[in-house]
């Protein structure tokens, strides 16, 4: 932990703020996406309830724009990340993230249908600058080789969850009583108590997140510089070409939606090369390549997961037997059930690895996300079951679904809240925000990814896209762990002989 910082149960008390923030910022994010969908399709004719009107949209209208929504909602983690690094830093990005996430759901309440895409927009600008950068804060917490880093990212986690689950179990309730905009006005009044969290407790952190002003113009960030270097040989210019033409093709074969996204995501790539090609140690450069590497992982790890919401959430309100005695559970309980299971076991899973490695025994960050992929992977296993017994009888157990979670949760504890402590390791220091941003955009390539998949299931059925899914992830994790040895070795002891640092 880092000089002069004031501790409470054996962490620094930054953690704390930056949890309570972060849980607050989580319940507006997941209370409105938990509405988002069902306010876009419901009717544009006042029913008997009390929740008014909606858009009248179809759902496959509703669904696509969920899809961008929430693949945007991280993709723009990348310049908010890019922000902290070269102009503001940390601290600030996630205040003005804040404050604008503040905007956007106010500006939700409003019924026009400008404020609904003013404040969606808002909500993206604001995730992207707060989300990225309140995570490389935790990082900041600690010096390097503290041990206490993976238990930090573990609680910060925890926080997270805790405002997932209130909002899944209130906003619902909330909408159902007072209306849609009161939902969309709850989130907003909620993002409201994390700005006073956030501001309150600054005197706890003082030093972290700060925009540090450099002496050696060697280690400024100039983005500008880099992108000139994609023009300055003809080596470069054959890659920029090839890049270009990726962006087209995608505009060409699909839509301009998706021609922006690969001009985006290629963009994307050409920095990570020329940062890559900057870096001037051979350390730094093999981190770099794991912690790209690792990247793969998180959008597949994603792109299975993210079924929860899509796929699996109508799989349990069509076709799962939901009665406990005379009373039907409703199907948006079972979205709580994750977040639920994440404050149960995050914790142990944690104090789990921990005591391995005190042991001395294998527990590197990568042998954790590839097991996660596979632990999450083995969830599906449980969704064949549940699909064969379906078929057999025309209903299925709730069992199941309880099952396939708690995988998906434990897969999930062993890679997310790793990965983001990870990164915090490896990523060289003056770009640490941009690379958790990219960890963030790998994630919500994962989402996109999800929709994609559960789409294709009215073509190929539930059984083989969910068999798809467990095979799948279970080889990659696999092929991971087999190709553990070279990669650790890549790291160059970024998490050897990790102790507790006073
Ligand atoms: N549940 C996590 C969160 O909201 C997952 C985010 C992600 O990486 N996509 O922080």
């Amino acid at each position: 932990i880092k000089p002069h910082q004031k501790e409470l149960f054996g962490q620094p008390i930054g953690l704390y703020i930056l949890f309570l923030t972060e849980m607050w910022e989580r319940f507006s994010y997941y209370g409105m996406r938990a509405i988002l969908v069902l306010y876009m399709v419901a009717s544009t004719e006042l029913g008997a309830d009390a929740r008014g009107v909606g858009l009248g949209w179809t759902s496959k209208e509703a669904l696509a724009l969920y899809g961008w929504y929430t693949m945007l909602v991280y993709i723009i983690a990348i310049p908010g990340g890019m922000i902290a690094d070269k102009l503001i830093g940390q601290k600030k990005a996630v205040l003005y993230g804040a404050i604008i996430l503040c905007l956007g759901h106010g500006v939700l309440v409003l019924t026009d249908i400008w404020a609904f895409y003013t404040g969606l927009g808002l909500v993206i600008l604001g995730v992207g600058l707060l989300k990225p950068n309140i995570s490389t804060m935790v990082g900041g917490l600690y010096q390097q080789g503290d041990i206490r880093r993976d238990k930090g990212f573990s609680i910060f986690y925890i926080g997270i969850n805790l405002g997932s689950l209130l909002a899944t179990l209130i906003v619902g309730v909330v909408v159902a009583n007072y209306g849609w905009h009161a939902g969309f006005g709850l989130a907003g009044i909620v993002m409201v108590l994390g700005l006073i969290n956030y501001l309150g407790g600054q005197k706890y952190l003082v030093q972290v997140g700060n925009h540090t002003v450099v002496e050696n113009p060697k280690d400024e960030v100039s983005y500008g510089k880099l992108y000139g270097q994609l023009f300055n040989s003809p080596k470069h210019l054959i890659i920029t070409a090839v890049l270009v033409v990726a962006s087209f093709i995608g505009w060409y074969f699909m839509n301009w939606g998706y021609g922006l996204l690969f001009l985006f995501l290629t963009a994307i790539a050409a920095l990570l090369m020329m940062i890559y090609r900057e870096l001037d140690s051979q350390i730094y450069k093999d981190r770099f390549i794991v912690l790209l590497l690792s990247f793969i992982m998180v959008i597949i790890f994603w792109g299975a997961f993210e079924q929860a919401g899509g796929l699996m959430n109508i799989y349990t309100d069509t076709k799962t037997n939901r009665m406990i005695g005379g009373w039907q559970v409703p199907t948006i309980m079972f979205q709580s059930l994750n977040a639920g299971f994440i404050i149960l076991f995050a914790t142990a899973v944690a104090g789990f690895w921990a005591k391995r490695k005190l042991k001395g025994k294998e527990a590197s960050s990568l042998f954790k996300m590839a097991l996660g992929i596979i632990i999450m992977g083995f969830g599906f296993l449980f969704m064949v079951f549940a699909v064969m017994e379906f078929e057999k009888s025309g209903t299925s157990s709730m069992i199941w679904l309880v099952l396939a979670y708690l995988f998906h949760t434990l897969g999930e504890l062993c890679l997310s809240p790793v990965a983001l402590s990870f990164i915090t390791k490896l990523a060289p220091a003056k770009y640490a925000s941009l690379m958790m941003g990219v960890y963030f955009a790998s994630s919500g390539l994962g989402n996109k990814v999800a929709g994609i998949i559960g789409e294709s299931a009215s073509d190929f059925g539930e059984y083989t896209i969910f068999a798809g899914i467990l095979v799948f992830t279970v080889v990659v994790g696999g092929l991971f762990i087999l190709i553990l040895k070279p990669l650790k070795r890549l790291t160059h002891g970024a998490e050897d002989n990790e102790h507790i640092i006073e």
